[in-house]
């Protein structure tokens, strides 16, 4: 297939050289000149887009996608698949899927979980809002640069589905946070509180497996410094996206609300910046009551 790929960077850089290995015939841009194995670099965002089947952003936010939308969707082939990768507000998915449609392209929003390792090693799950055309012409790309792709509904429904499975995983790892830090004052040893909560009903996906206390589970960030993994300012991003998301449709989520505001206080206010998010284990752990 004849691909686009905009964005070149920590994600969308690996995602595009898996695809090119697969066979694929890859045009990639990005503004910062780096590159990827397999890739052919051209000049601009356009001279990706004009001749790709596909064409896949992986970018920093909604309004840079709006401005790569604005210089793309006018030059390509009508029939073409806009398939959008980056973590963007819903708003944005929505409306550049709307102005994709307008001039006769598919359009599908697809964010990722899984990270850079899973873009690597091409085991992203990937959440789809969009067209079921569009779903079944990516399908293949899909199965290349991930082990799941799910289709949730119409445009903007992956990034909902994206924005609420974050929402869970921020509060989720706050709360294991904390027991642990509860745990340690009460003279509760560590291991024998992951083998109990790892098979209770307090076991998550952030306990069982990225566990945050080191030394302790599976190998995490925690065994490395807190080193990321995935890094607080990449979760501050997603839980603001969902509390943007709640005021627009006016839902309740009150751990929502006080999970973006314990990382926003962390990341820029204390050390959380460029550390894996669940370091709030040791911010937690070194603090008293007040
Ligand atoms: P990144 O900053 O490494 O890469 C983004 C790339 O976009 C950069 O190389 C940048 O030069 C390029 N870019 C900026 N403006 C551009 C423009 N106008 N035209 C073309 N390219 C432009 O970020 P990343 O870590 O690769 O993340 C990309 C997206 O994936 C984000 O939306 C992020 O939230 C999401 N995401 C990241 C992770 C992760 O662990 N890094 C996990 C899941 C989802």
């Amino acid at each position: 297939m004849q691909i686009g790929f905009i964005g070149l960077g920590n994600m969308g850089g690996p995602m595009a050289a898996n695809l090119a290995a697969a066979g694929h015939d890859v045009a990639g841009f990005d503004p910062a000149g780096v590159t990827a194995d397999g890739v052919t670099v051209v000049a601009s965002a356009e001279d990706a887009a004009k001749s790709a089947e596909v064409v896949i952003t992986m970018l920093p936010n909604g309004d840079i996608l709006r401005s790569v939308a604005d210089q793309i969707i006018p030059v390509m082939a009508k029939g073409a698949v806009f398939l959008d990768c980056s973590t963007v507000d819903v708003a944005s998915a929505r409306d550049v899927a709307a102005q994709a449609k307008d001039a006769g392209l598919s359009a599908l929003d697809a964010p990722v979980s899984g990270g850079i390792g899973g873009a690597a090693g091409g085991t992203l799950t990937f959440m789809v809002g969009g067209d079921e055309a569009g779903f079944t012409t990516a399908s293949p790309l899909f199965d290349i640069m991930g082990q799941k792709a799910v289709h949730c509904g119409p445009s903007g429904n992956g990034q909902a589905a994206k924005i609420c499975n974050n929402m869970i995983l921020g509060a989720t790892m706050i709360v294991t946070c904390e027991a642990f830090a509860l745990a340690d004052k009460l003279g509760l040893d560590r291991q024998a509180m992951f083998d109990v909560v790892s098979t209770s009903s307090g076991y998550s996906w952030s306990m069982n497996a990225y566990c945050p206390a080191p030394g302790i589970g599976p190998k995490s960030p925690a065994d490395n410094d807190y080193t990321p993994g995935f890094a607080a300012e990449l979760m501050l991003k997603d839980l603001t996206l969902a509390q943007q998301a709640a005021e627009t449709v006016d839902a309740d989520t009150p751990l929502g609300t006080a999970a973006r505001a314990l990382y926003a206080q962390f990341v820029e206010n204390e050390d959380g910046m460029g550390r894996d998010f669940s370091a709030m284990l040791p911010r937690l752990a070194a603090r008293n009551r007040s």
